[in-house]
């Protein structure tokens, strides 16, 4: 495979770095891309652009035109559907089936959402009665923030950075993008694609690099940035609110997860089993919204445990152009050291494997890869790091309980409050317990299903704020309230 390079991007134009990077794949450990690392100048400039873009005639830009922007890029992605499958299967190693059906797919429909949630909204008015007969009439103008740092990570990467940059264009903001330095390709080629859209020079600037001392630290730093959205890691949220503290800049942080399950003794068995080993094991279980702890009422708890161990036993590790592949590595060789720490911590905490919980032999060719087994423990419970700590790979504890409020008390047992998963045929026990569950989104009979108008977020040390819908319109924009006496 020819190896790539990829350049940061700067007001409409391909910029220079201070040094350069390797990216490896994950599948077999092949050099696949050299990447340009922006430097504080490359930062500097981007920002600069970004500036210069809302100064310019995209600031005079009107919602109509945006929203028709929008729908040009959807169009667009389409139209180089399998260029970016190429990209973000070349960077995660993902299977070519789960990156057109999710990631891309995903990425021209988040343009297309937010194209129609632009143009459907509506300003906040009110008319006041005032004393005497008179009265005044508020309005609420929203105008973009300004220049909006998108910071995201390695797991869903096109699909992650167009939920947000969809939002932050259709409201009118200019953006610098820091995508993560393990899957730089998409966000360089969504800059092709958005300048073929027509998105004019300087809206969309993408800087590569690392997060302490490089890009994303300068990017958070700069004085130039007027809020920052960020899809990661609780620890860098962190990082990232202290580097905006001293300037009071906006936040929107999508952050980890440790989801939780509750299957009750009257479910639907095989639909539940199709649905636990999906949220346990897709990609790899590196999505933020993935079940690390099933919790099972007793009296199903080895039927549970056998048919996830089934099912676990039907994935196939494999190549990315393979069709029968459903399971890709994890991203990284370093990654799979921090997961096969917990698979052995599981073990040292005693938990009994029912699956998995090591290296697989997948032969001389992959063996260069970041290759980790799905694994299924019993015999740990919420005391344990394991059951606490996000792993962020294909593993689930499996935890047995006896009444509905044990279970509610056990899932919410967690300083995370991502996403909770409900499975019980009693449907007004589903909307009790999903409504008892300290998450921002909680699921009955299903998992990961969503429209894109939906609140989207964390509570807890999974995030702040809510994006989706006119929720994203909330963060990437702000009103300036007008009030007239009439
Ligand atoms: P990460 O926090 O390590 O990195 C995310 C991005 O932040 C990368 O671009 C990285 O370079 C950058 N970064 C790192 N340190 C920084 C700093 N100090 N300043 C500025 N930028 C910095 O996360 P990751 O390992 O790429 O992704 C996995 C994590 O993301 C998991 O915890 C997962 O749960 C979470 N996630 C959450 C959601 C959600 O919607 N809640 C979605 C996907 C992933």
């Amino acid at each position: 495979m020819a190896v790539a390079e990829i350049h940061n991007f700067v007001g409409g134009a391909p910029a220079p770095g201070v040094a350069s990077f390797e990216k490896v794949s994950p599948v077999d450990g092949g050099l696949t891309a050299v990447v340009h690392e922006a430097g504080r100048e490359t930062v500097d400039a981007a920002v600069a652009a970004a500036r210069a873009a809302l100064d310019g005639a995209w600031g005079r830009s009107t919602v109509q035109e945006r929203a028709a922007l929008l729908r040009r890029i959807a169009d667009r992605i389409e139209e180089r559907f399998e260029d970016l499958v190429a990209a973000e299967v070349r960077d995660t190693g993902k299977p070519e089936s789960l990156v057109r059906d999710l990631d891309v797919a995903r990425a021209a429909m988040n343009f297309r959402s937010f194209a129609d949630t632009v143009a459907a909204e509506g300003l906040d008015s009110f008319l006041t009665d005032l004393p005497g007969g008179r009265q005044a009439l508020n309005y609420a103008v929203p105008k973009p923030l300004g220049v909006v740092a998108v910071i995201v990570p390695w797991n869903l990467p096109l699909l992650l950075l167009t939920w947000k940059v969809a939002p932050a264009l259709a409201c009118g903001n200019a953006v610098v993008v820091k995508p993560s330095e393990e899957t730089p390709s998409t966000a360089a080629l969504l800059a092709e694609i958005l300048a073929e859209a027509g998105v004019p020079d300087g809206a969309y600037n993408v800087v590569h690099g690392f997060g302490p001392g490089s890009a994303g630290e300068f990017l958070t730093t700069h004085p130039g940035i007027d809020a920052v959205t960020f899809t990661g890691e609780t620890s860098t949220g962190s990082a990232i609110m202290r580097a905006v503290a001293p300037r009071v800049r906006p936040v929107s942080f999508e952050l980890g997860g440790k989801n939780a399950a509750v299957v009750f003794a009257d479910t639907d068995l095989d639909r539940t089993l199709d649905g636990l080993a999906r949220s346990t094991f897709l990609n790899t279980g590196q999505v933020c919204l993935c079940t690390e702890r099933v919790y099972v009422e007793r009296s199903i708890f080895d039927d549970v445990a056998a048919g996830l161990v089934e099912r676990a036993g039907k994935l196939r590790l494999g190549r990315p152009d393979d069709p029968a592949t459903t399971t890709g590595p994890l991203i990284s060789r370093g990654h799979r050291e921090k997961v096969q720490g917990y698979l052995d911590l599981a073990v040292a905490e005693g938990a009994e494997v029912l699956v998995g919980g090591g290296v697989p032999d997948l032969g001389d060719d992959l063996a260069g890869g970041a290759w980790i087994q799905p694994t299924l423990w019993t015999g740990l419970d919420n005391s344990h790091r394991t059951v606490r700590e996000e792993v962020f790979g294909p593993v689930a504890a499996l935890i047995p309980f006896d009444t509905e409020e044990e279970a509610v008390r056990l899932a919410n047992d967690t300083d995370y409050g991502l996403a909770a998963a409900v499975w019980t045929r009693d449907l007004e026990r589903g909307h009790r317990v999903a409504r008892q569950m300290q998450v921002g989104m909680s699921w009955v009979n299903t998992w990961y299903l969503r429209d894109l108008r939906s609140p989207f977020g964390g509570v807890g040390l999974s995030g702040v704020g809510r994006e989706g819908g006119r929720h994203s319109m909330h963060f990437y924009s702000e009103p300036t309230n007008i009030c007239v006496q009439l």
